[in-house]
């Protein structure tokens, strides 16, 4: 059998050479129309494949799918079935898409019925999230954070190189590309100030994350080994973890955000598999000093996806702030994931697990406001001749991601939100 990632294979559908989803990704997501509800898709090119059609007119016969799992508001219940038979899915998927394979291609009313052009679509929250954490594993993120706030000499906490630090975030306040944010209000306390006062944040920011999604349920009391940790994971989008930086500033101490997060975060609409990411794999930093074995890992965990940020003004053109990559995290999804459970903490389906900012070594490379303008000394330059220290109501936040190695190139399509003033 063919491997769905293999860089040969080409589609019946026209792709175009830049996109996002040739047939090498294939990724899951939700998405309306005019005629359907909320139902299942996959991304092909400029296009929207319906795998409620394909699956109730036998296109995926033999694969012992549960009726109706596509016809769901949310992926859960077919991520539940696992990586195995989500990857069989994507292979059959791609095969019915092959240039060569005239099973779908030649069946006009079939094709036409269940390939919907994507700007007929409206995408959807890809899962219900019934948990979310936010790691915090970049070392050249946190070591600019802890300079700022503390003391550059001691930038990291003593812990910070011994475990992937994370908290539990608020999983209710996700909400799918597209959907406006709007500005929070909060207790800001600057150092000089006596008394907290109660008003909109001044300095709200992106954070530009990953986030992996979780397709088990385990038992409460059974942690995840590091080595099987890849086995629950079922694939990636992008995240934007907004933040309210003097909110969080004063509320913090000690067990961490809490309003300067939880007003919302973004997510982008397809999920990415890690299989059709299994191309991208990279080798994590060197880590020094040695973790303890619970989170010892072997082979490359990282994954090399090439990340960038956008900001438009209102009525402007949008420009690139920033641009990372996903292969600088200091802690792989495979080492937060066993260390969120070597307690006994249990897991579930669609759980969505963030990376942590993303930022690499140099400046344009950082992935929040706060590192790229240092807290609003350095503001950046708008094209409309107007500067930024910290988000302005109006601004949309753009975050791509693709993973390319000059024969294949995968991407994640976009994360974005517009900033709306305080009600
Ligand atoms: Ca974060």
């Amino acid at each position: 059998m063919i491997s769905a990632n293999d860089p040969k294979l080409k589609s019946w559908v026209a792709v175009p050479g830049e996109s996002d989803f040739p047939i090498q990704n294939l990724p899951f997501g939700i998405f309306k129309t005019k005629y359907l509800t909320a139902v299942a898709g996959v991304a092909i090119g400029d296009f929207v494949l319906d795998l409620v059609y394909l699956h109730e007119h036998g296109f995926l016969d033999d694969l012992n799918l549960p009726i109706g799992v596509f016809n769901q508001k949310y992926l859960n219940d077919f991520f539940s079935l696992g990586r195995k038979k989500v990857g069989e899915v994507r292979g059959r998927i791609s095969e019915l898409l092959r240039h060569d394979h005239s099973f779908l291609r030649d069946n006009k009313q079939a094709r036409e019925m269940s390939l919907i052009p994507m700007t007929e679509t409206q995408l959807l929250l890809p899962v219900s999230i019934p948990n979310y954490t936010d790691f915090y594993s970049s070392e050249e993120h946190a070591t600019n954070v802890g300079s700022m706030f503390r003391d550059p000499k001691n930038a990291l906490l003593p812990n910070w190189k011994h475990l992937p630090v994370g908290y539990h975030g608020r999983a209710s306040s996700i909400v799918i590309s597209g959907t406006p944010i709007r500005r929070p209000k909060g207790q800001i306390k600057s150092p000089d100030d006596e008394l907290p006062s109660f008003c909109p944040t001044r300095k709200l920011d992106f954070e530009l994350e990953m986030a992996f999604i979780t397709c088990s349920n385990t038992a409460l009391g059974k942690g995840i080994p590091v080595k099987e940790a890849e086995d629950h994971i079922i694939g990636f989008v992008l995240f934007n973890d907004w933040s309210a930086r003097d909110i969080q500033q004063w509320e913090y101490v000690p067990l961490g955000p809490f309003l300067s997060k939880n007003f919302g975060s973004t997510i982008s609409a397809w999920v990415v598999t890690l299989d059709a990411m299994e191309s991208f794999r990279s080798e994590g930093p060197e880590q020094i000093p040695h973790v303890l074995p619970y989170l010892a890992v072997e082979g490359n965990k990282n994954f090399d996806v090439q990340l960038e940020v956008l900001i438009q003004a209102d009525k402007s053109e949008p420009t690139t702030v920033c641009r990372t990559n996903f292969k600088y995290m200091y802690w792989s999804p495979a080492q937060q994931l066993a260390h969120h459970t070597v307690n006994g903490c249990n897991i579930q389906v669609g759980d969505l697990y963030a990376s942590g900012t993303i930022s690499g070594p140099s400046p344009g490379s950082y992935g929040s406001m706060l590192e790229l303008t240092w807290n609003g000394q350095r503001p950046l330059h708008m094209p409309d001749g107007t500067e930024r220290k910290f988000l302005e109501d109006g601004d949309t936040v753009i975050m791509r991601g693709h993973a390319a190695n000059g024969k294949v190139r995968i991407g994640f399509g976009e994360c974005r939100g517009k900033l709306l003033p305080a009600s």
